[in-house]
């Protein structure tokens, strides 16, 4: 495999003499290389998305919904091929990247009539002979800065608002999974995207995050990533005052209280905390469990585990595949070995043969909430289980933490349930289930996990500048 991959601005395709290279985070072999943009590309591609503003941000919605809809039926038919590149550069089983193509898929969708519902307000005045009036516009040139977790659905998450908004933008994937990102723009050039509208560059990551930063072409920035990444950049668009949609890091809460359907709640644990490998930041990340009902929660949680294959996302047959790189892979050992240090046991670890970056999955019985694996994002199939007695205590746990992205909680009694939805500093919360994301439902944070919200009717917002008009026709 020798993937050749470009950068886009404005209507070019731009090679570079500087490329790097992309790795399948499985056999760690090279699967191609990438035009290595720095300041000047991305200067230019700023320049592109601001060209293209002109017309674009005064095009009609309904003109822009076809786009999109056209888009949607492109990404339809290559559903396989792109399920297949992103498992290559990505590492998750095909069957997860099948499913992110359709879940990708559905935001354009909403997107597309969403962008037709671009409703202002009409305020009654207070004077005669006056008219007040706000009107939504496209805030203008968007930088967006995707992670390599969903390669796929992270960006379109962002651009398909962006387009159905009237807004341009300069889009950068993460540099370990830049081929979606290349062949889903690919794709929105072929439904007939105005050059320009969308411009690609990758390479460089502080050096293209600084540009970006500091133009005052670049109206927003819009960020899906790391919160230590995060602050550096809200940081860095401050002196130009960039509106900033933070989608960061999360620490889940996932409590399971006496009264829960203890298999239920074993089956959505799985689902959330191996969905991607749990390289998802909404995934559970600590497992807070009722004292009274640990051992049996166990009873049915290890079954399930002692099911999953591991290995090459490719194989059909496999559900967990590896995590993303070896770094990634030393920094989970770390934390697993720091916890186990600090007095945790290993309660289950499945085996794991094959190359490349696998992590097997591992139960921890965890002696106190404290400690770096508490604090921390795992990103990987690792389930730290704490003991807790009561809803007090839980609630106490669950909220120590600087994030607060999702929260999941599991019982059967309502006065326990309402406890937690009025309590916990969450941003998204999961009662007895674990499917919280989708196109047409709110996503983000509170505290440190981010700032604004993607999907749903919030998600368009984020794309518009309000403009109040005071008209007086005396
Ligand atoms: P993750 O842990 O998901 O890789 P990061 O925050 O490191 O999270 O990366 C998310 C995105 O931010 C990627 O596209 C990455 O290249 C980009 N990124 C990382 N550091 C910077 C930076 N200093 N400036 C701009 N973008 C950055």
């Amino acid at each position: 495999m020798n993937l050749k991959g470009r950068l886009l601005i404005g209507a070019e395709w731009v090679e570079t003499e500087k490329t790097f290279e992309v790795l399948n985070p499985y056999s760690q072999q090279v699967i191609g290389s990438f035009a290595f943009a720095t300041t000047q590309e991305t200067e230019e591609a700023v320049i592109a998305a601001h060209l293209a503003l002109l017309d674009f941000a005064d095009s009609l919605p309904g003109w822009r919904s076809e786009i999109l809809l056209k888009i949607a039926h492109l990404v339809r038919e290559q559903r396989e091929e792109l399920a297949q590149l992103i498992t290559l550069e990505q590492g998750k089983s095909i069957h997860e990247s099948r499913s992110e193509v359709d879940y990708a898929l559905s935001f354009i969708n909403w997107y597309a009539e969403e962008s037709k519902r671009i409703y202002g307000d009409v305020v009654p005045s207070n004077k005669p002979n006056q008219r007040q009036f706000s009107l939504f516009q496209p805030i203008g040139v968007v930088a967006i800065i995707t992670p390599w977790n969903f390669p796929l659905a992270m960006m379109v998450r962002k651009i398909a608002p962006m387009i159905a908004a009237g807004c341009t933008g300069v889009v950068k994937p993460s540099e370990e999974t830049p081929f979606t990102a290349l062949r889903f723009v690919e794709l929105c050039l072929q439904a007939g995207l105005p050059a320009g509208v969308i411009n690609l560059v990758a390479g460089d990551a502080k050096a293209i995050g600084e540009v970006l930063c500091a133009s005052k072409q670049v109206k927003m920035l819009t960020f899906t990533g790391s919160t230590l990444v995060g602050k550096q950049l809200l940081a860095k668009a401050a002196p130009t005052v960039k509106r900033v949609c933070m989608e960061l890091g999360g620490n889940a809460p996932f409590i399971v209280c006496k009264d829960a359907d203890l298999e239920l709640a074993a089956r959505a644990l799985v689902a959330t905390k191996l969905r991607n490998g749990g390289q998802s930041c909404i995934c559970a990340n600590r497992i807070l469990v009722d004292e009274s009902v640990y051992e049996r929660f166990l009873s049915q949680l290890l079954p399930l585990l002692q099911q999953i294959k591991i290995g090459d996302g490719a194989d059909e047959s496999v559900q967990l595949g590896p995590v993303i790189s070896r770094v990634a892979q030393r920094r989970i050992g770390a934390l697993v070995n720091k916890a186990l240090d600090d007095g945790a046991q290993l309660v289950y670890q499945s085996e794991v043969e094959g190359g490349g970056c696998l992590v097997g999955i591992q139960v921890l019985a965890m002696r106190a909430a404290q400690g770096d694996i508490f604090s921390s994002e795992i990103f990987g199939p690792i389930i730290p289980i704490y003991k807790f007695n009561g809803r007090e205590e839980a609630l106490k746990i669950a909220n120590d933490s600087d994030y607060g992205l999702a929260a999941y909680v599991f019982s059967n009694n309502a006065q326990e349930i309402n406890y937690f939805i009025n309590r916990l500093e969450y941003g998204m919360l999961g009662v007895n289930e674990v499917g919280i994301s989708s196109a047409h439902t709110s996503f983000g944070g509170v505290k440190e996990s981010g700032l604004g919200r993607e999907g749903g009717r919030r998600g368009i917002m984020e794309f518009l500048e309000e403009k109040f008009v005071s008209w007086n026709f005396n």
